[in-house]
């Protein structure tokens, strides 16, 4: 009912175009997974070589410790929760949730008994006789996991299941596929370019760009502590500010900060979340500044700031409720929540 999946340097071009390159993964029985990227950046590719959709031309795919790279989609111990339900219009969902079951031979009485246990783990008990138009998208949704539950996978892949949702009933699917997962223990492997998603509901996040891993880890650690700037940038609004190493140490056009730079890069970015940065006194101090534009938003206030030592830039704070253009603060923060970069070389 569960698996581990090892992915060992999958590679996969379409024609001239390299759509994945050296992929290395290793995800653990029962863990949820998102894949989180931009557009394009091969999460659908991978998912379709999970699935058995794909063969790719390099490295292999390993779930449950055998290798399956070459093993069609209906042999391997996988399911597919696609975008669009891809429901049968015509079926009720009964006959829908067992249509799998039937597939395998499994008589009339026991699919039958599968697809309302499957229902109901779902929150459709009782509803086997509907057919697919008499349901709202959030339900149908829920059929299509039912569907690929019945199987019983050991991996459940999903691709943006939540894209055709509002954002209201997005989150609040989000919340019950966790719960799921956690009832059924299944591995789930969900692509989502929704990075509040993917942090929201999974146990690792897999960031990805132009067919790479930039980062993959539990998410707080990937959105505190990425581990590459386009990781840091796609996990959250950051502050980039350009750093160089001085005989000092790490210097900015915002004041030294006291870190130790790491690494041998001349130029570095300094990556500084907005709710990193204070008002107030702290072991980086930043200098004066001068909020040019505030957006009330419940909880915070999200100011864009001028910085008296570099009045060219200009950093995003979230502050308490209460600030309002043209105030002045004096900007802290503490060196511990930095991530520091190489700059790109372009
Ligand atoms: P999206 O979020 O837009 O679905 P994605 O991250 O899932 O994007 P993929 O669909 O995996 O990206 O595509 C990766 C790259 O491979 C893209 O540049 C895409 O244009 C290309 N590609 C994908 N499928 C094919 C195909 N069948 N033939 C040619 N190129 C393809």
């Amino acid at each position: 009912m569960t698996a581990p999946v090892t992915l060992e340097g999958v590679g996969h071009r379409f024609g001239e175009h390299r759509a994945l390159g050296g992929i290395g993964l290793e995800i653990a029985a029962g863990d949820y997974v998102t894949l989180l990227g931009p557009s394009g950046c091969g999460k659908t590719t991978l998912l379709s070589i999970l699935g058995g959709f794909l063969r790719p031309e390099e490295g292999r795919v390993r779930i449950g410790g055998r290798d399956v790279t070459a093993v069609p989609p209906a042999r391997r111990p996988t399911a597919t929760v696609f975008q669009d339900y891809a429901l049968f219009p015509h079926m009720t969902l009964r006959d829908n949730v067992g249509f799998g079951p039937r597939m395998a031979g499994m008589g009339r009485v026991a699919r039958h008994r599968v697809a309302e246990e499957k229902l109901a783990l779902v929150g459709l008990a009782g509803a086997g006789g509907k057919r697919p138009h008499e349901l709202s998208g959030g339900q149908r949704q829920r059929v299509a996991l039912a569907r690929a539950l019945a199987v019983e996978p050991d991996v459940l892949l999903l691709d943006e299941p939540l894209g055709a949702l509002d954002l209201k009933l997005r989150r609040a699917m989000q919340e019950e596929l966790k719960a799921l997962q956690r009832r059924v223990g299944t591995t789930f492997v969900h692509v989502t370019h929704d990075q509040e998603e993917a942090m929201a509901i999974a146990d690792r996040v897999v960031v990805m760009n132009a067919g790479r891993i930039e980062d993959e880890g539990p998410p707080d650690r990937v959105y505190r502590r990425p581990r590459s700037l386009f990781a840091a940038g796609f996990m959250g609004e950051t502050n980039r500010i350009p750093g160089r190493r001085g005989p000092g140490g790490l210097e900015t056009p915002l004041g030294p900060v006291p870190l130790a730079l790491p690494g041998d890069a001349a130029r570095v970015v300094v990556c500084l979340r907005p709710e990193s940065l204070k008002d107030g006194a702290g072991d980086w101090d930043l200098g004066p500044a001068r909020v040019e534009e505030a957006t009330f938003l419940g909880a915070h206030v999200r100011a864009r700031l001028v910085p008296e030592r570099a009045p060219e830039l200009r950093l995003v704070a979230h502050l308490p409720p209460g600030w309002e253009p043209g105030a002045a603060l004096r900007l802290a923060a503490d060196p511990a929540d930095l991530s520091v970069f190489p700059e790109e070389t372009p």
